[in-house]
């Protein structure tokens, strides 16, 4: 049977990806994104530029409204408040009904909330789409005291952003060195380092309570101690949007289960981004991916999917992330089985391999090192095995030994 309309439930990276892609190969009939935040935009810039003020919600649109036109890509600014499946379709909001004969779901996470007491407070911030962005925005100005709760790769970059806006930050994170398993120990140890460096007050410690205080907060931890600040941030993870998938019987298991072509337990509906995940083909369940690249590639494969056109293929997974004019890029796994060789640069780690007991890189890390992480893609994705001296030698390019 012909495919004659696709909807996405979802506007962010990973649907918009699917839409472009869908068009790209050749898919004429009718297409829809349905998300009540309009013209997608991208997610990175809004604890970086656009939390600083550098680009404004234009900036960060993936495409402008032309091209949404010309690519015939309907955009339904509304709120998807059920799945049907027989017939394929959805319920917006307000009752309306529209149906299909393919459906994606994109609807990515929503900020995890700190379960403790306060944690619920309507005063207390996240930061995962524009409108957090703007507010957490409004609520920064020079000498506000600022407290974020959790030391990942969102509270790293808000705390940077919020220390150039002139703000007084406190980070606070229950784990010493956060973000070993993304960049390994050495390069963790030396980004969480540039917070204290940076003048930011680093707290090792685990929040057990936050209550109001007139104007501000007041942030008491598991050990007594209590930090009084004017907002708070909570940036402590994601939980995947999958309340309409389990609604409609689809398989989730912390993301909406699909197989590796982004197929879901039911025909014809497809799911992609951060909230889906995929269980291999022996069963076995994969880390649900929550970076800006997996949006990209879940979007590219759904589209080659639905139109049964050859997949495309993706190396190995990558991210960035940036703080304090630091860029961090990963690439692989750094958890992986295997030994850690480090490249060090006047005495600092500079970049990081894992590597398998028979030379295989696993996985790469690296600070300001773009060039050495596209070289370590490409040598993790070729299988090419490197000595591990001329991997450890910052005096080796490492696209030399990539060829
Ligand atoms: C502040 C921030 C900074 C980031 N920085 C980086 C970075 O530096 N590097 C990196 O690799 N990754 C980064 N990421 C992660 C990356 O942006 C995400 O992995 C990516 O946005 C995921 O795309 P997605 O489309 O799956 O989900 P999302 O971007 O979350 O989009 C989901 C969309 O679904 C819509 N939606 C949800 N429910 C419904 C419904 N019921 N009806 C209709 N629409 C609905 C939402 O409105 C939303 O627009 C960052 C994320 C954030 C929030």
């Amino acid at each position: 049977m012909s495919i004659e309309s696709i909807l996405i439930v979802g506007g962010g990276l990973a649907g918009f990806t699917v839409a472009q892609n869908l068009r790209a190969r050749g898919y004429a009939g009718s297409l829809q994104i349905i998300d009540p935040a309009g013209i997608p935009y991208d997610r990175p810039p809004l604890s970086k530029g656009y939390l600083l003020g550098d680009k404004d919600a234009a900036a960060i649109e993936l495409a402008p409204a032309s091209w949404f036109a010309e690519h015939r890509i309907g955009l339904v600014p509304a709120t998807v408040r059920a799945l049907a499946l027989e017939p394929l379709g959805v319920e917006l909001e307000d009752g309306a009904v529209l149906q299909a004969d393919r459906l994606v779901l994109a609807t990515g996470g929503s900020a995890r909330p700190l379960p403790i007491p306060g944690g619920e407070l309507d005063s207390v911030l996240v930061l995962r789409d524009r409108q957090d962005a703007d507010r957490l925005r409004a609520s920064i100005a020079p000498g506000t005291r600022l407290a974020i709760v959790g030391a990942g790769l969102i509270g790293a970059e808000v705390a940077s952003s919020a220390l150039a806006l002139g703000a007084e930050v406190t980070l606070i994170d229950p784990v010493e060195t956060p973000l070993v398993p993304a960049v390994g120990p050495e390069l963790a140890r030396r980004l969480h380092a540039m917070h204290a460096g940076a003048g930011i007050t680093v707290i090792h410690g685990t929040p057990a309570g936050i209550t109001r205080t007139g104007t501000g907060h007041r942030i008491e931890l598991a050990d007594g101690r209590v930090i009084e600040c004017d907002e708070v941030l909570v940036g402590i993870g994601i939980t995947p949007n999958t309340a309409l998938a389990e609604a409609a019987g689809l398989q989730t298991d912390n993301g909406v289960l699909v197989d590796e072509n982004q197929r879901t337990s039911r025909p014809g509906v497809y799911a992609v981004g951060d909230m889906a995940r995929t269980r291999r083909p022996d069963g076995t369940l994969a880390r649900r991916g929550e970076h800006w690249e997996h949006a990209m590639n879940t979007g590219a494969t759904a589209a080659a999917a639905i139109l049964a056109q050859e997949p495309p293929v993706h190396g190995a997974s990558w991210f960035w992330s940036d703080r304090h004019g630091t860029h961090v890029e990963g690439v692989g796994d750094m958890n992986a089985d295997g030994t850690t060789i480090l490249r060090i640069h006047d005495g600092e780690p500079v970049a990081a391999f894992r590597v398998a007991a028979d030379g295989t890189m696993l996985g790469a890390a690296a600070l300001d090192g773009g060039l050495t992480i596209k070289a370590a893609r490409r040598i993790i994705d070729r299988g090419i095995i490197v000595p591990a001296e001329a991997l450890a030698d910052p005096g080796v390019p490492l696209r030399k030994l990539a060829r």
